[in-house]
């Protein structure tokens, strides 16, 4: 079954803003991706032709399992069944030209396949959200190792935030944006996002096929 909606917060490691010459946001930084973008472990990441660089960002994903309207931080893990690892694929330079114009980055995040996501892991079964590593490899290089202890506003922060404005549902996914490290990828490479403790996504990128 799809997520209804798939809710990624930026900017929310330090290091990551200043890799975006960006500013500290004194709340959470929300877009959306439609659940069409989804693919799974092991599915190519396809590229359209002519849009520029396209970045991996790994990010821990977390799943919803019971309906959050409004929840309280104290209280926001119980809505959580699981997590996942996630690729927020993003083609940064039709980002940027949106930025500079204040317009809205939906294409640039919300492509077909912009969306990986692995097999989710029970929330359960993960000792501490908070000391989590997040390392992306790039044709095996690492490139990202991040850890969610870095992070600007805690898992249990953004599920109650986002409750606040937007209710929740069972199978609903929140990216929760990606450590410093990201970087272009180009037809023929292999992204690697491991999360210890809760999996590993992996997808080969492919150009896609002109329409
Ligand atoms: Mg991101």
């Amino acid at each position: 079954m799809r997520p209804g909606k798939l809710v990624c917060i930026g900017q929310n490691y330090h290091a990551h803003i200043k890799e975006l010459r960006s500013e500290v946001p004194k709340e959470p930084v929300i877009f959306l991706k439609p659940s069409t973008a989804l693919i799974g472990n092991g599915e190519d990441i396809l590229l359209p032709p002519g849009l520029g660089r396209i970045d991996y960002e790994g990010e821990l994903a977390v799943i919803i399992g019971k309906r959050a309207k409004g929840v309280r931080a104290a209280k926001a893990l119980q809505h959580v069944e699981a997590l996942a690892v996630f690729n927020d694929v993003t083609a940064r330079d039709v980002q940027s030209v949106a930025r500079k114009a204040g317009l809205p980055w939906s294409l640039a995040k919300g492509m077909d396949t912009f969306a990986p996501l692995s097999e989710p892991r029970p929330f359960g079964e993960v000792l501490d959200v908070r000391a989590l590593k997040v390392q992306t490899r790039l044709n095996g290089e690492l490139r990202q190792d991040g850890r969610t202890a870095d992070m600007i506003f805690p898992v249990e922060e953004l599920v109650s935030y986002v409750s606040r404005y937007m209710t929740l549902e069972p199978g609903d996914v929140i990216a929760t944006g990606t450590p410093e490290g990201v970087g272009p990828i180009k037809d023929g490479d292999v992204v690697e996002i491991a999360i210890p403790g809760v999996g590993v996504l992996r997808n080969r990128v492919r150009d896609a096929p002109r329409p």
